[in-house]
């Protein structure tokens, strides 16, 4: 019997951040050890990559998480020799697309810009951090409401949500009236045009800190902090297995990918935070199989286009002045292309969707010089609607014991469809993108749907669920069907169709699972753990 449990968690994104954390506040004596696959990037733990001022600097962190996409610096995450990977990036700066179209790559015709970020901080180093709040029914019909709102309110906190970023541009101010203009009258109280609520912290220049995995952390990660002495963070340390023993995951077995030495570390209590495809990935190579493992793999189809700003019509809301403030601002970061944050969040059941609406005084891509709107003056908007897919079985990962990845781990194929209401949905997203677009300005990038993947919002493979009818993988407090200290984090763990970024929400079920795990470990009589073995 010991008094001070071991939690591993496996995993560095905001996720098992969050474990982390909450478990560590909420256990007095818990000891957490966290493995995570890829390297730490920043002095930080998890700080986002985004906050790097040097552009060399900023490009080497996230090629360093870019795992089998990693060009030259691929040998020194540990992968195997020899891993070939073709053609061009597609992916997402900082991220991996999972199939590559090498040996060893997953196979995802279907899915074909699904990606994952393979670093401390995990996506959440890389990610424009949006952190709108779900509603409706995107929201857990088993978890009750006044639970739920003290969830999501404690995620904000873990988060350091700002709902009012940017609130004070007058070019922001300007494109909400103009879409006001077109939308307000039939948009419900309470759900019309606003700011996007970001996590990150307003600096005094009028920038903003972006949030990543680091302030999840918070005190596990200052030095000299007495939580900090609880915590440890192993990184380029991949989890190979979960070990179990009935109904109990005994500890994890580890790779350190310096030395390529493998070794047992026993725990208390295992959480797998290791996103939405590897999470299933590794609990299946463990030999847990929940028959719900891997399928009603959802995401948010993804029209984007990209607006040149009408000089007139911004003309009504904000002056040349208030323009020259702003590029005056913008220009203290240039390295970070976001400005003005705006949105219309999903309300049901006439606008399910939600419209992301970001700010730049350049294009996302090379204008060319001749173009009418090259050197636009008033700027651009960079604009997409996120729609919903339904949960259904059949769309999911699966995994190929006799068929190994580039790690050696049971190959992933994903197959993935778009039903009619997906299809229905997508194309008034599309019209009501048209319509924004025409309100604000010129289109430059006509509306396009985006290839499914896209929106790096993967949900569902590790779904909760009221009761194990077969249809969910883990319980209300995200344990996995059958075990007592076994859970999952993440996106995965999500079961409804949602249309909003998914962290938010992701972050309110761990903190609910990591509040049930340190009720838990400290009303068990924990036996057996003989702590951590030093790295
Ligand atoms: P991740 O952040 O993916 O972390 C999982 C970690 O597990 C990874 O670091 C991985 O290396 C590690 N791991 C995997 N397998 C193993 C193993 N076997 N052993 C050890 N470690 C392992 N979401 C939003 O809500 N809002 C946004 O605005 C938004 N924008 C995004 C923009 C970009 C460019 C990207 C890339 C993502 C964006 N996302 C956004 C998604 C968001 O980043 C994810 O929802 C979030 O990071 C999920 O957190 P996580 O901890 O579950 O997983």
């Amino acid at each position: 019997m010991t008094d001070t449990p071991t939690i591993a968690i496996v995993g560095s994104g905001p996720i098992g951040a969050a474990y982390a954390r909450v478990v560590l506040e909420s256990h007095p004596t818990a000891r957490v050890v966290m493995f995570e696959a890829g390297p730490q990037l920043t002095e930080r733990p998890g700080a986002s990559v985004r906050n790097i001022p040097d552009a060399d600097e900023k490009a080497r962190a996230r090629e360093l998480s870019q795992g089998p996409q990693a060009g030259s610096l691929r040998e020194s995450l540990g992968l195997p020799a020899g891993v070939v990977v073709e053609g061009m990036f597609t992916a997402r700066q900082g991220t991996h697309l999972l199939d590559f179209g090498g040996e060893g790559s997953a196979h995802a015709p279907t899915f074909p810009a699904a990606a994952a970020s393979t670093n401390v901080g995990g996506m959440g180093a890389h990610w424009t951090a949006a952190i709108p709040r779900p509603s409706g029914s995107e929201l857990v019909s088993f978890i009750p409401g006044d639970e739920w709102e003290d969830l999501v309110s404690t995620a904000e906190k873990l988060l350091h949500a700002n709902s009012a970023a940017f609130a004070d541009s007058p070019i922001g101010g300007a494109i909400r009236a103009l879409l006001d203009e077109e939308f307000g009258a039939e948009l419900p109280e309470g759900r019309g045009v606003s700011t996007l609520p970001v996590a990150g912290d307003p600096q005094p220049d009028g920038t903003i800190q972006w949030a990543g995995a680091d302030v999840v952390f918070g005190p596990l990660i200052e030095v000299g902090s007495p939580l900090a002495e609880r915590f440890e963070l192993r990184d380029l340390s991949l989890v190979r297995r979960v070990e179990t023993e009935g109904a109990r995951a005994t500890g994890v077995t580890v790779e350190d990918l310096r030395t390529h030495v493998t070794r047992f570390v026993p725990a208390d209590l295992v959480v797998v935070a290791a996103d939405a495809f590897r999470t299933p990935q590794l609990l299946w190579a463990s030999g847990i199989r929940p028959p719900a493992l891997g399928h009603y793999l959802t995401e948010h189809p993804m029209v984007i286009s990209t607006v040149a700003l009408d000089g007139e019509r911004m003309a009504r809301f904000a002056t040349e002045d208030d323009l020259k403030v702003e590029l005056a601002r913008r220009a203290l970061n240039p390295a970070d292309p976001v400005g003005a944050v705006n949105r219309i969040p999903s309300s049901e059941p006439d606008h399910p969707f939600s419209l992301q609406v970001m700010y730049a005084e350049n294009p996302p891509f090379p204008l060319d010089p001749t173009h009418p709107h090259a050197g636009n003056t008033w700027g651009y908007v960079n604009m997409g609607y996120g729609a919903r897919k339904q949960p259904r079985f059949e769309d999911g990962v699966t995994f190929d014991d006799a068929e190994l990845d580039y790690r050696g781990f049971p190959n992933m194929t994903i197959s993935y469809e778009l039903g009619d209401q997906e299809k229905a949905e997508i194309e008034r997203a599309t019209a009501m993108l048209r319509r924004a677009g025409k309100s604000l300005g010129t289109f430059i990038a006509e509306p396009r749907l985006l290839p499914p993947g896209s929106s790096l919002h993967f949900q569902g493979t590790t779904r909760i669920g009221e009761v194990d009818d077969g249809t969910s993988v883990a319980d209300p407090f995200s344990r996995v069907w059958g075990f007592d200290n076994l859970y999952v984090g993440g996106n995965g763990t999500i079961p409804t169709a949602t249309s909003m970024n998914p962290t938010l929400m992701s972050v309110a079920l761990a903190v609910r699972g990591a509040r049930k795990a340190a009720a838990d470990l400290a009303a068990a009589d924990v036996t057996g753990s003989e702590g951590i073995p030093a790295a």
